[in-house]
């Protein structure tokens, strides 16, 4: 196998290499040859009972690069590490790490040691130097930061395009391991400093608490959209090292041509330009999951002022569309005051629209990325993420709460609508997946959570009111601003804004994805010129349900707004016609979630 050698310039492992040793080395190569070859059942039976995830039965087997690597101590007592890694673009899946354990006979595979997992360290900073090389579409990185807290080993996750290059912990040098040849198993870790990578996944071990680590790397990033060159330079996917996705506060000076200018998240803080280079610095200081950076030889297609800021559109220097510049600073500019009206401060002197030849589009909180296809309604969504996904921080990896509310913020209440969100929203549930649960599951709904997510937050708003939803959207980004959030945070700023109203409206419909159906049981006609309508759900215990009531005669129709708690609840719903009405209807859509069921006819009774 390629991927191993028989022999190693490391230090052995005691003398007891042998059988043990032997057998988790081939039990390791097993393991990449069934990944290499697809075989699906016999992957599945190298885990232990009940641990195989879903891509060792089938799904997921493609693309990804399968290697093993010796365990970071502190995580459990795995002899090693079985990981797969592929390039990913931003907010993706996340690669994976398979603990291989000793059993009573042998070794086996377990479940996946999650992404999010505690590594007893934090990073609240981090400051870099990038230098671009646009031709080779090398990127070199130096990055330091300030290690807090206390652990056995440092766990972080690095785009597999990168390599180590250096690494110093303290004013010591660490030992790399896996970094020029594959890892060994079998081989003892050198002592410690250490740095051990293979794939995307890279951990540190040394007298890292309150320490300052440095860790040099470069690679070549040259794939659609995401890229270092030749024309342009987007840098958006797990360029640096991280915890878990864990939202940073950082620092960066980037060097390119000089013909070219760098664009960072934050504020910029110096820039210069010599014969051979631009240097910019920006800063950003609101922590965030996400780091993004555009460089290029961008011109200002538009710019504009609004509130002491600067909105600009810039694009590529052959493609410049003045007219398409003016409506997309235009859109921003009333977009930024929109929601800052709403929502809190903009925290940035800036927004910029950077067009890009093969991006499609990414949120960077002081600018976006996106293609120019997409500039007539993305720009605003956008900037929506500037408070959900910037001001209050998403990793993405547990559900994408922040794309259901930004999606609300900008479709249902920026534009009004107009963009056929609710429509969509309103019919998104072919899996029944909870919105809380929908990264978890892995990309089978993604657009259910923007669709359906705005939807449901707009049933929500019409329950308790926009007024209140305002306010705990307001409450929720002050409370939360640098903080990893997900849904169960925004639920208590709802509590805290509203008195502990509404933890029915989430267990309804943000953490479960069983949605009912209605049905009217009976119509009679009551005393009083009203009508008796029994109405039935199938979901037991029921769900709490807004919609309306709607009666059709020859002489007009009447609605009436009823709230449904029961299993089976007779309304009186209101008539204004005065000839007998023909059909009784429920009315759910853009109400609530529930299907709706067949009109009633009252003909011939
Ligand atoms: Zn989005």
């Amino acid at each position: 196998m390629r991927r191993f050698r028989s022999t190693s310039a490391l230090v052995l492992l005691l003398a007891t290499v042998s059988a043990a040793q032997q057998s988790l080395q081939e039990f390791a190569e097993a393991a990449i040859a069934a990944y290499d070859e697809r075989d699906s059942e016999k992957l599945a039976a190298m885990f232990l009972p009940g641990q195989a995830p879903e891509w060792a039965a089938g799904r997921g087997l493609r693309g990804w690069t399968p290697t093993v690597m010796p365990a970071a101590p502190g995580f459990g007592d795995a002899a090693a590490w079985f990981v797969l890694s592929r390039f990913q673009g931003p907010e993706g899946d996340g690669d994976r790490v398979h603990p291989i354990v000793k059993r009573e006979r042998g070794w086996a595979l377990a479940a996946e040691l999650d992404e999010g997992v505690d590594t007893g360290f934090t990073v609240d900073v981090h400051t870099f130097d990038m230098r671009i090389a646009p031709e080779t579409q090398i990127v070199n990185v130096t990055d330091t930061f300030h290690v807090n807290g206390k652990g056995a080993s440092l766990l972080m996750r690095l785009s597999p395009d990168f390599r180590l290059v250096r690494v110093t912990i303290g004013d010591r040098d660490a030992a790399l391991v896996g970094s020029s040849a594959p890892v060994t198993l079998g081989d003892a870790v050198p002592a410690a400093p250490v740095a051990v990578r293979s794939g995307s996944i890279l951990w540190l071990r040394g007298d890292l608490a309150d320490a300052t680590v440095t860790i040099k790397y470069a690679g070549k990033v040259a794939h659609r959209g995401e890229r270092a060159g030749p024309d342009a330079a987007f840098l958006t996917a797990y360029w640096w090292p991280h915890i878990g996705r864990r939202p940073i506060k950082h620092q960066i000076t980037l060097h390119v041509p000089p013909d070219w200018i760098a664009i960072g998240q934050g504020e910029l803080i110096s820039e210069a330009k010599t014969d051979t280079e631009y240097t910019a610095t920006w800063r950003n200081d609101l922590a965030v999951c996400y780091l993004t950076l555009a460089a290029g030889p961008f011109v200002i297609a538009a710019e504009t002022k609004d509130r002491d800021r600067i909105f600009r559109s810039y694009m590529m220097p052959d493609k410049v569309e003045k007219d398409r510049g003016k409506t997309i600073v235009d859109d921003c500019k009333r977009a930024v005051a929109f929601f800052e009206d709403r929502l809190g401060k903009f925290p940035y002197s800036h927004y910029y629209v950077v067009d890009s030849p093969d991006y499609y589009g990414l949120e960077a909180y002081s600018f976006t990325i996106l293609t120019p296809g997409i500039t007539s309604w993305a720009p605003t969504h956008e900037i929506g993420h500037t408070w959900f996904g910037g001001i209050v921080p998403s990793s993405y990896r547990d559900s994408l709460w922040n794309e259901s509310i930004t999606q609300y913020v900008d479709s249902v209440l920026f534009k009004e609508g107009k963009d056929g969100t609710l429509k969509s929203g309103y019919s998104a549930n072919r899996y029944g997946d909870p919105l809380s649960k929908i990264a978890t599951i892995r990309h089978r709904s993604t657009g259910e959570a923007y669709m359906r997510g705005a939807y449901v937050m707009h049933m929500f708003d019409r329950e308790m009111g926009l007024d209140t939803m305002i306010r705990c959207l307001k409450r929720f980004c002050e409370e939360r601003r640098g903080k990893l959030s997900d849904w169960p945070d925004f639920q208590a700023a709802v509590r805290k804004e509203t008195g502990n109203k509404y933890d029915w409206f989430f267990d309804q419909w943000i953490y479960s994805g069983e949605y009912p159906s209605l049905q009217i049981a009976s119509v009679e006609s009551g005393a009083d010129g009203a009508w008796l309508v029994m109405v039935e759900q199938d979901l037991d215990p029921p769900y709490r349900l807004s919609f309306e009531i709607e009666v059709e005669g020859p002489d007009g129709t009447t609605r009436t707004a009823v709230t449904m708690t029961a299993k089976r609840q007779a309304f009186r719903a209101a008539y204004d016609g005065r000839e007998k009405p023909a059909v009784v209807r429920l009315i759910t859509r853009g109400i609530t979630h529930a299907r709706p069921g067949e009109e009633f006819s009252l003909d011939g009774s």
